[in-house]
C-alpha cells in the first residue's frame, strides 16, 4: 500500500489510533475489577482492577482509578478477591504432539479384551471409516486368562476402519483385519530380525505385533492435514482450560506448519504459538531463505531451530563425560556432530532464527555449547540461543551460558519424575549439578521453564508446585529433593511467564499485567501465591484469557 492511494477516512482513523483509545465514548472491552493481581512486571501484588481495550491492558491499579474505563459496552468481572497472574507460557513443549496423543484411545487399565473392543469402537463411531484408529495402554497381565489377544473380536466390532493399539510398554501392538490389510500383513508375511507377528495354530498373524515387527507402521502415510488440524484445535483447547496462553511446538516438520498456517488463516488459533523446525536440510533451506515468520499479532511465530545433541537419562542415551554410575561402561550418545550444529546455528543467525538445542548430559552441554558459543562468537543475549532441558551441565557451563546469554530451557516435572532413580544413573558429585535451577539464577543466566508435554502434563500448575517443592504430588521426598535447588514462587512465575516470553522473543507482547501490553491472563480461584505449597495443583482456573477474549472458562464452553 503506497501513502499516495490511501483512502483520506483511513488516514483519518490511523490518527485517532495514534493519539490513544478514547475511553470516554465506549470505554474499555474489559474490566476485572476487586482482583488480586500478580503482575510479574514489576514484582509484587496489586489489589483492584484491570482494564482490557483493543486486546491490550490499558490499566491495573486500585478499583477506583478503573471507574473512567467502563462504558455502555464493557464488559464488567468481579473476581471477588481471586488472584490473577500473567497467561502462562510453556517454554518447551510439543502441541501437536499433544493433539495426537489426547487422540489416542486410552487403553490403560482396561480389565478385558472385551473393554478394549468397546473403547475403541466407540472412538472410531466419532471419526469417517477408513480414518486411522489409535490407542495405548493395554496389558493383557490384566485380563482373565492374560493371553495376547487375537484380532477376530476387534476387527467384527470395528471393520472399517485401521486400528492400531500399542501395548503398555511400546513394545507391541494390536492391529486389526483392516490394518493388516492395508499394512500388507498376511500368514505369507516372515519375521523380521529382532521381531515377530503372532501367529494362530494355521500359521495366520493373529495381528500381535511385537518389537522390530512393529516396523510396518513406517509403510503408513504421516498425519493427514485434516488430522494434524484436528490435533491442533484440540490440544489449544486442552492448554487453555489449564491456564497456558502460549506454547511451543519443538521440532514441527513441513506437514505441521501447514496444519499451523491453515487454523491461522481461518482464525482458529486460539493461543499462541512458537514454532521450531525440525533439523531437516530441505525445510530449513527454504526457510533460511524466506526468513522467519513474525505474526503482527504474535499468534504463530516461527523462527526457532530445533536440534539434538543427546539422548535422555532415562534410557542411558543422556550423553555424559564420565560413564553411567549404574553402568560403568556407558557415557550414552552423542546423536549430532558438533559441526553440524555449529553451522546449523550459523546459519540460523543469520537468517534470523534462535536455536534450542535438546541437550540432557554434562558432553552433550559441552558439545552443544561449543557449537552455539562458535557461532555467536560471542555474548549475544538478543539471539535468544537455548539449551533444552540443561539437566546435568559442568559448573563452569553453567557460567558459561549465563555469559553468552544462552538460555537455560528447564523443565520442573521432569526433575520430580526423574528423582527416583536419576541419583543411580548419575552418583552424588554429578547430582549436584543436576536440573539445578538455583545455580542457573545464581550465574545471572536466564531461566525459561516448561513441562515438554505430552512427555509430561501440559499443567503448569504441577510445574509451578515441582519447581517451588521439588517433591512428588503426596510430598515426597519431605523438604525436596537437592533442596538447595526450589525456586521461589516469584521466580517459578517468572519463568513460567516473562523470562519464557523472552525465550521467545515475546518479552513486548505477553508475559507480564502491563499497560500495553496483550491481556493474556489466568484467574485462579485462589491465590497460588500464598497458598500452602501442596495445594498450589488444586487451584481452580476459572478464566484464561488471551488477547482480552475470555477463551476459557470453569465449567462453561464460551
Ligand atoms: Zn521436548
Amino acid at each position: 500500500m503506497t501513502l499516495g492511494r490511501t483512502p483520506l477516512l483511513l488516514l483519518a482513523a490511523l490518527a485517532a489510533a495514534a493519539a490513544g483509545p478514547s475511553f470516554a465514548e465506549d470505554g474499555a472491552d474489559l474490566v476485572l475489577q476487586h482482583g488480586v493481581f500478580y503482575p510479574v512486571q514489576p514484582p509484587g501484588r496489586v489489589e483492584g482492577s484491570l482494564a482490557v481495550k483493543g486486546g491490550r491492558i490499558v490499566y491495573l491499579g486500585p478499583d477506583a482509578g478503573a471507574e473512567r474505563f467502563r462504558g455502555p459496552r464493557t464488559r464488567v468481572v468481579d473476581l471477588a478477591g481471586r488472584t490473577v497472574t500473567p497467561g502462562l507460557i510453556d517454554a518447551h513443549s510439543h502441541l501437536l504432539g499433544l493433539g495426537r496423543a489426547l487422540a489416542q484411545v486410552d487403553l490403560t487399565a482396561a480389565p478385558t479384551y472385551e473393554e478394549v473392543v468397546r473403547r475403541v469402537r466407540e472412538a472410531a463411531a466419532k471419526v469417517a471409516p477408513g480414518t486411522w484408529v489409535y490407542g495405548r495402554g493395554w496389558d493383557q497381565n490384566l485380563w482373565p486368562g492374560q493371553q495376547f489377544p487375537s484380532h477376530e473380536p476387534l476387527s467384527a466390532a470395528v471393520p472399517g476402519h485401521p486400528v492400531w493399539l500399542t501395548r503398555v510398554d511400546g513394545h507391541a501392538a494390536l492391529v486389526n483385519a483392516k490394518a493388516m490389510q492395508i499394512l500388507g500383513i498376511d500368514a505369507a508375511t516372515k519375521d523380521p530380525d529382532g521381531g515377530r507377528f503372532l501367529r494362530d495354530a494355521s500359521g495366520r498373524p493373529s495381528g500381535v505385533l511385537v518389537d522390530n515387527a512393529m516396523d510396518v507402521i513406517g509403510r503408513l502415510p504421516g498425519a493427514t492435514l485434516e488430522e494434524n488440524e484436528r490435533w491442533l484445535r484440540d490440544a489449544a483447547r486442552h492448554c487453555l482450560a489449564v491456564g497456558l496462553t502460549t506454547v511451543t511446538d519443538m521440532g514441527v516438520d513441513g506437514g505441521g506448519i501447514e496444519a499451523y498456517h491453515a487454523l491461522r488463516q481461518a482464525g482458529e488459533l486460539p493461543l499462541r504459538a512458537a514454532v521450531f523446525l525440525t533439523d531437516s536440510q530441505p525445510l530449513l533451506d527454504e526457510w533460511f531463505r524466506r526468513g522467519p515468520e513474525i505474526d503482527p499479532e504474535a499468534r504463530l511465530v516461527i523462527r526457532g531451530v530445533k536440534m539434538y545433541a543427546d539422548g535422555a537419562l532415562g534410557s542411558r542415551g543422556a550423553a555424559l563425560l564420565e560413564p553411567y554410575s549404574d553402568d560403568p561402561g556407558n557415557v550414552g550418545l552423542l546423536v549430532t556432530p558438533g559441526a553440524h550444529m555449529e553451522d546449523v546455528s550459523r546459519r540460523a543467525l543469520a537468517a534470523g532464527f534462535q536455536v534450542g538445542i535438546h541437550a540432557i548430559g554434562d558432553r552433550g552441554s559441552l558439545v552443544a555449547l561449543d557449537a552455539m558459543e562458535k557461532a555467536l562468537g560471542g555474548p549475544r543475549p538478543e539471539a535468544r540461543f537455548r539449551l533444552e532441558h540443561s539437566q546435568v551441565v559442568r559448573v563452569q557451563d553453567l557460567e558459561r551460558m549465563a555469559r553468552l546469554g544462552i538460555i537455560a530451557s528447564m523443565q520442573p516435572t521432569h526433575a520430580t519424575s526423574d528423582m527416583p532413580w536419576a541419583d543411580e544413573r548419575l552418583g552424588e558429585g554429578r547430582l549436584e549439578r543436576a536440573y539445578a535451577w538455583r545455580k542457573v539464577l545464581a550465574d545471572g543466566g536466564r531461566l525459561a521453564l516448561g513441562s515438554d508435554f505430552p512427555v509430561e502434563s501440559a499443567d503448569p500448575r504441577l510445574g509451578l508446585y515441582a519447581a517451588v517443592t521439588r517433591q512428588d504430588l503426596e510430598g515426597n521426598p519431605p523438604g525436596g529433593w537437592l533442596p538447595g535447588e526450589r525456586l521461589t514462587r516469584e521466580e517459578a512465575l517468572r519463568g513460567f511467564t516473562l523470562d519464557a516470553a523472552w525465550s521467545l522473543f515475546l518479552e513486548n507482547e505477553v508475559g507480564s499485567l502491563e499497560v500495553g501490553k496483550r491481556a493474556d491472563l489466568v484467574v485462579f480461584a485462589r491465590d497460588i501465591m500464598s497458598v500452602p505449597e501442596a495445594e498450589i495443583p488444586r487451584a481452580d482456573i476459572d478464566m484464561t484469557v488471551v488477547d482480552g477474549r475470555i477463551v476459557h472458562e470453569r465449567g462453561r464452553t464460551p
